[in-house]
C-alpha cells in the first residue's frame, strides 16, 4: 500500500490556514487515515480511509453557515431601494471580502468599495 491514492484536493488548515496539508495513515493499522497541518500539527479526525479522512477535514459546518448567512446578508443589502447608510456599505464590502476569502478568490484590497446592486 502506498500513500496517499486519492489525491483530494485539500482545504487549508483551519486551525492556522496553511494550505501546507496532508493525509496519511498509521503504519500499525493501515486503515487509520487523518489529515494533518505540516506547520502547526492541527489535525482532523481519524477516518476508515482516506476518502473518509479528507472529507471530513474538509467539512466546515460552522464556516458553510456563516458563508449562508453572510450570503443572505449582502442579498438584503443589494435589495436596498435607497442608497444605505455608509456603515452599510462597510458591512457589505466586509462581507464581501470574507465570502471572496472563503471561497479562494482574492477579496478586494481594504478600502476599495465593491459595486452594490442597482
Ligand atoms: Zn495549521
Amino acid at each position: 500500500m502506498t500513500k496517499p491514492q486519492l489525491n483530494i484536493p485539500l482545504r487549508a488548515c483551519p486551525f492556522c490556514g496553511s494550505k501546507n496539508v496532508t493525509v496519511n495513515y498509521h503504519n500499525y493499522s493501515k486503515t487509520d487515515w487523518w489529515v494533518f497541518c505540516l506547520d502547526c500539527d492541527g489535525s482532523g479526525p481519524i477516518d476508515l480511509g482516506e476518502s473518509g479522512a479528507c472529507e471530513t477535514w474538509n467539512t466546515r459546518p460552522l464556516e458553510a453557515q456563516l458563508l449562508e448567512a453572510l450570503r443572505g446578508m449582502c442579498t438584503v443589502y443589494e435589495l436596498w431601494d435607497t442608497t444605505p447608510p455608509d456603515y452599510f456599505i462597510g458591512a457589505y464590502n466586509k462581507a464581501q471580502a470574507a465570502i471572496a476569502a472563503a471561497e479562494g478568490a482574492t477579496p478586494p484590497p481594504p478600502g476599495e468599495d465593491v459595486p452594490m446592486g442597482e
